[in-house]
């Protein structure tokens, strides 16, 4: 069989079955974070996410710092859609010998960048020859016991609620492909920025049933939740949080406005559900923390199976968004 019939998460599941589950071990493989328990008493967490040209980035839109920045960012956004807390990270390097050094310093200045606004210290990684440029990095992090939110939580009556906008990196990185070179959407898509402080909040302060970052877009990664918790889940599209240079570019793309919104990968905000009665305390947090936080939509009907609601409150037609690799 090949990889292509079933997919990157056919795929994942044939590991999954392959692989033995130590007694430490409280989460392994199917979550945005491994969880293990340690001596110290605290969860140990650790992710990991890989960048390969042409597949996840093209140098004709990206430079070597905005990628750095990027390879670590989304690790970041993997920490935070647990509510850990990130400390250390390896980076394994792939690269053709032609290279130059200072295409390899801007990658790593971006890194360092980023790792010193979150406080995480490069730790290891390994670098080798290699036909293109693969960055894969590993993070490592911890969390106090019962402040770890995990996919699989949400339950039927649950309110859904997003941070931040969607769709923008998607949308930024069209316009990447049509010759823009700045702007909001584009530095959206370029630059991440990892949802930790958010995550923290939303996990120390018990808001959340389940949480994921969304990197395949916001259908997709809902399904993960709604998967994860055998729920379905529903959601209203006057809801979605849409910025105004989403608004104003999306007509220029789609003739559908809140395409790239429900499909559009790489925002990474976080997704999450909140038992009803939290909605309060989730704004005041959204108001402190300055970040916003919207209500979306609710966990409800068939398991495993998301409703859209179109503004005029008709069910609005969905056919397989979202982003799965090796499936052409
Ligand atoms: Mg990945
Ligand atoms: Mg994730
Ligand atoms: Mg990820």
């Amino acid at each position: 069989m090949k990889l292509a019939e079933i997919g990157e998460f056919g795929l994942i599941k044939v590991i999954k079955g392959m692989a033995k589950r130590g007694t430490a071990v409280v989460v392994g493989i199917g979550d945005d974070v491994a969880v293990l328990e340690s001596c110290s008493g605290k969860l140990q967490l650790a992710t990991t996410d890989i960048l390969i040209q042409d597949v996840h980035f093209s140098l004709g839109f990206t430079d070597p710092y905005h990628l750095g920045r990027k390879a670590l960012g989304v690790n970041l956004s993997d920490m935070a859609s647990c509510g850990g807390i990130p400390r250390a990270f390896l980076v394994s390097l792939a690269l053709p010998s032609e290279e130059e050094l200072d295409f390899v310093r801007s990658l790593y200045q971006g890194m360092m960048e980023l790792a010193a606004e979150f406080e995480v210290s490069l730790v290891g990684g390994d670098t080798s020859r290699g036909g293109c440029l693969i960055i894969s990095v590993v993070l490592i992090g911890e969390a106090e016991q019962g402040q770890i939110i995990y996919r699989r939580g949400a339950r039927s009556g649950d309110q859904i609620f997003v941070t931040g906008t969607l769709g923008d990196a998607a949308l930024g990185l069209e316009m990447l492909k049509r010759g823009v070179k700045e702007g909001d959407l584009v530095q959206r898509h370029l630059s991440p920025i990892p949802r930790i402080k958010e995550g923290r909040e939303i996990a120390s302060r018990g808001l959340a049933t389940s949480m994921i970052d969304i990197s395949d877009g916001l259908l997709a990664d809902l399904r993960h939740i709604l998967e994860a918790s055998g729920v379905g889940g529903e959601i209203w599209l006057s809801r979605l949080p849409l910025s105004e240079g989403y608004r104003k570019g999306i007509e220029e793309y789609s003739s559908d406005p809140y395409l790239l919104a429900l499909t559009g990968g790489e925002d990474y905000e976080l997704l999450f559900t909140s038992p009803p009665g939290r909605g309060a305390e989730i704004m005041e947090l959204a108001e402190e923390i300055g970040t916003p936080i919207t209500p979306i939509g609710e966990i409800a009907g068939a398991p495993g199976r998301i409703k859209v609601y179109g503004e005029d409150g008709e069910e609005y037609p969905l056919e397989g968004m979202g982003h799965n690799h090796f499936k052409v």
